[in-house]
């Protein structure tokens, strides 16, 4: 029988040799390589400014403080996206406000976001869900028109675009995550990028207990002013190495995935009582191909769980996103009340898909077995 597992971190000998280096020599923080992988995200993605962080949850966290966003204010907020994406907000002392998916690509749905605006309203949070770019367009047009700040999880968006520009450059900030299932991995961490001068100024100060100047700067070892309540959420030499060797790699990472993703997607095509969801690319919208997410039709809908059994005895490995919309969660739901018929899209999502691997550590022949496994699973089923 194949394995095929639904992730794997690809990590190699040059990832390897990058560690030890950095092992070998005595810089662990505050060095010269988590500036060289921020030079080198900014490259990548076309940001003027790029802030390396410890976790992606913790560059959302510092955007938002760094934005004056706290308690009293609303942030309008996915429904189907990563809990990380409203605990962001939360964390701040402001309310997220969840706004409905587009069924048609698991996206927030920007009339969805209009109606969740109210005078406290201070921004919107999107996430280009499974790679899939939100559109962007109608959000930056929402967000004029009421005077507010756009911030975008990026976190499965590394090589996604909206009209040519990379996901990130087009809110008031971006953040990207790199932990291991992701699109590239330093075991723990993340990136915010900006346009903003001040914004990158504020996150610098922010993920590093607002001490006025860094060991480098310090003209006296040891002397230091501390300016605000800062965090501490940077990211370490160790975690920069892996992260400057697999953006070396991702063009290939990004072009394997598309592969996959295209390859499935016909196969999948010609199979009855499913779908794929929407979130490949087209004209206007370059994907990054974080999986697929296969929904399923009809009396097969309630066989979620035994078609992952079936997929699973058959060795390919599966995953749900998200688990539940995020206002279903215990938490949210404790602290806010919403009943689970609300929020059918993201429900629908969360309840009838099953996300399948495309990721680089498998080749299109695995693409043919998985679609065949998925036929003869929906058999067994049946
Ligand atoms: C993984 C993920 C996160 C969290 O990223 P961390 O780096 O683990 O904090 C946030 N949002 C989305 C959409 C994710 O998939």
């Amino acid at each position: 029988m194949k394995e095929i597992p639904f992730a794997r971190p690809l990590i190699g000998d040059a990832e390897r040799r990058a560690v030890m280096s950095v092992l070998d020599g005595p810089i662990l923080v505050h060095g010269p390589l988590s500036k060289q992988f921020e030079a080198d995200f900014e490259g990548f993605t076309g940001a003027p400014y790029a802030v390396s962080c410890s976790s992606c949850t913790a560059a959302m966290h510092l955007t938002y403080v760094a934005l004056g966003i706290g308690a009293g204010d609303e942030v309008v907020t996915p429904a189907q996206t990563h809990a990380s994406t409203a605990h962001a907000v939360a964390l701040t002392g402001a309310t997220p406000i969840f706004a409905e998916a587009d069924p048609r690509t698991g996206n927030i749905d920007p009339d969805a976001v209009e109606a969740c605006l109210t005078e406290r309203t201070k921004a919107i949070a999107v996430v280009h869900y499974l790679g899939r770019a939100v559109e962007m367009d109608r959000i930056m047009a929402i967000a004029e028109r009421h005077g507010l700040k756009v911030i975008e999880d990026c976190a499965l968006a590394i090589g996604t675009t909206f009209d040519g520009r990379h996901a990130g450059t087009i809110g008031d900030a971006g953040c990207f995550s790199f932990y291991p299932v992701k699109h590239i991995t330093t075991a723990e961490g993340g990136m915010c990028i900006t346009r903003h001068a001040d914004l990158a100024q504020k996150l610098r100060l922010l993920r590093a207990f607002c001490v006025d100047r860094t060991p480098g700067e310090r003209t006296v070892p040891g002397i230091y002013d501390v300016v605000g309540l800062g965090f501490n959420y940077r990211m370490n030499e160790i975690q920069a190495a892996l992260g400057i060797t697999q953006l070396k790699r991702v063009k290939d990472f990004l072009q394997a995935r598309e592969a996959n993703f295209t390859a499935l997607s016909a196969k999948l095509a010609a199979i009855p009582d499913i779908e794929v969801l929407g979130t490949g690319s087209d004209a206007r919208h370059g994907s990054s191909h974080y999986c697929l997410s296969m929904l399923l039709n009809g009396p097969l809908a309630a066989k979620r769980f035994e078609m992952v059994a079936a997929l699973k005895a058959r060795g390919v490995g599966t995953s749900v996103y998200y688990p539940k919309p995020v206002p279903h969660m215990t938490y949210y739901r404790e602290r806010f009340g919403f009943d689970l018929g609300t929020f059918p899209a993201a429900a629908r999502l969360s309840n009838e898909s099953i996300a399948l691997p495309v990721g680089p550590h498998l080749g299109v022949e695995d693409m043919a077995y998985i679609a065949e496994s998925v036929k003869a699973a929906i058999e067994e089923v049946r």
